[in-house]
């Protein structure tokens, strides 16, 4: 209904690639912390970094439906891995597609879709998560630059990435109306790092702090117009939501999949696992709630091809598939019994990946502001 030959085309290659390249080392990947270079370098000859990305700028130019295919496929194995495709293909390159000179695009957006830099989202702040338009970074003019001083905080792929996009106040007195954002080059003096975050989940992709002292940044390096870069910040999480509800479902259809596998085999009672009603009836609630999850990221990415407006839908799906991967997850975690809270199955591992997903590019009680929102009209 929402598909065509081509979806199915890709959704079987990224099937294959996550059966073959990913689900073998998932659980190796969430031990040693880090994806290897190797899973990287398959992903950028595949085009996965810049799937999304128009063909102008070094991508592949394939519609939304074509990435939540890829990206279902890959979370199924592990969200980890889809970490970075997700990152390039939205947060990164979302705000230069949306505000940034043909100057800005050209030289940054065909590196990230081919793999060769990483470009991170720094908009959190320690004491600015959801509320990020009370962020204390700031940003002063002097000359022909801006001077950046603050702290962003849980950025993703920090520690790795060539640039980071900083969303900075220019005008503090004007609250969320005086931010504006920069492309900072993490080279630059006065620019570092901080601890690689011990994470319960999503281990493989660093997270860190990103710390700006004194940062000279030129003034060609900002990203639309001044003060305008909050309005740039909302409108990347509102498109990027379709992402991380995507890696919702991806999570619920490979727990699921991981609970058939296993009541198929455990005996309990003389008889499997899967022969006891109660249970059968547990998997059948589990497989309803995760097909409405997934008619809703599949809606709104249809809605976001054909060019609509997805603020509402899209907070929907993020809402309901990543609250519902935590039911379903959990619930595939206790069909193992015993079994499911030992590392020695990938069940572990999933139930940790997926509690993040509720949290991250606005939490569940922001989707729910951004709903009532639009129904109440503000
Ligand atoms: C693994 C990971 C990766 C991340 N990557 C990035 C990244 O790359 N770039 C980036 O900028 N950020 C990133 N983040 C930050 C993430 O987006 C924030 O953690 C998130 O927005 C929530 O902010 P907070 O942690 O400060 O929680 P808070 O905003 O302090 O919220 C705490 C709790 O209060 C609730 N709450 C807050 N305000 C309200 C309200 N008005 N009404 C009802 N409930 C409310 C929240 O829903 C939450 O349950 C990442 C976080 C994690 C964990």
């Amino acid at each position: 209904m929402f598909f065509n030959e081509d979806h199915n085309d890709i959704r079987d290659l990224a099937r294959e690639f996550a059966e073959k390249e990913l689900a073998p080392i998932a659980n190796e990947i969430d031990q040693t912390d880090e994806v290897p270079q190797r899973i990287y370098d398959l992903m950028a000859e595949m085009g996965l970094f810049g799937l999304k990305i128009p063909e102008e700028y070094g991508g592949l130019g394939l519609d939304t439906r074509s990435y939540v295919c890829v990206m279902e496929e890959i979370c199924k194995k592990s969200i980890a891995s889809s970490l970075i495709m997700s990152s390039c293909n939205s947060l990164s390159t979302a705000p230069m597609l949306l505000a940034g000179s043909e100057e800005q695009k050209q030289k940054y957006i065909p590196k990230i879709a081919s793999g060769e830099e990483f470009m991170a989202f720094g908009l959190t702040e320690p004491g600015a998560g959801s509320d990020a338009g009370s962020m204390s970074t700031r940003a002063v003019e002097d000359g022909d630059s801006y001077i950046l001083n603050g702290r962003k905080t849980f950025i993703t792929g920090a520690p790795f990435a060539k640039n980071t996009i900083v969303f900075a106040k220019t005008n503090p007195e004007k609250g969320a109306k005086g931010i504006t954002s920069f492309i900072v080059d993490m080279s630059l003096p006065g620019v570092s790092v901080g601890k690689h975050e011990d994470k319960m989940g999503l281990r493989g992709v660093a997270t860190s702090d990103v710390v700006l002292e004194d940062v000279r940044v030129p003034k060609s390096e900002i990203l639309g117009e001044v003060d305008r870069g909050f309005i740039t910040a909302m409108k990347t999480l509102s498109v990027g939501r379709i992402g991380v509800a995507t890696q919702g479902i991806g999570v619920s259809q490979g727990a699921l999949d991981e609970a058939v596998k296993y009541m198929l085999e455990r005996k309990q009672f003389g008889q499997r696992l899967a022969d006891f009603q109660s249970l059968r009836f547990i998997i059948a609630d589990m497989e309803t709630k995760l097909n409405a999850a997934r008619m809703l990221v599949y809606n709104t990415a249809y809605e976001m091809d054909m060019g609509m407006d997805v603020t509402k839908s899209a907070a929907m799906a993020k809402l309901f598939a990543t609250e519902s991967s935590l039911e379903i997850v959990s619930a595939a975690l206790q069909m193992h019994g015993g079994y499911g809270y030992v590392k020695e199955y990938p069940i572990e591992r999933m139930y940790r990946d997926a509690r993040v997903l509720t949290i991250f590019e606005g939490t569940s009680q922001v989707q729910q502001m951004v709903i009532a929102g639009a129904i109440f009209g503000k």
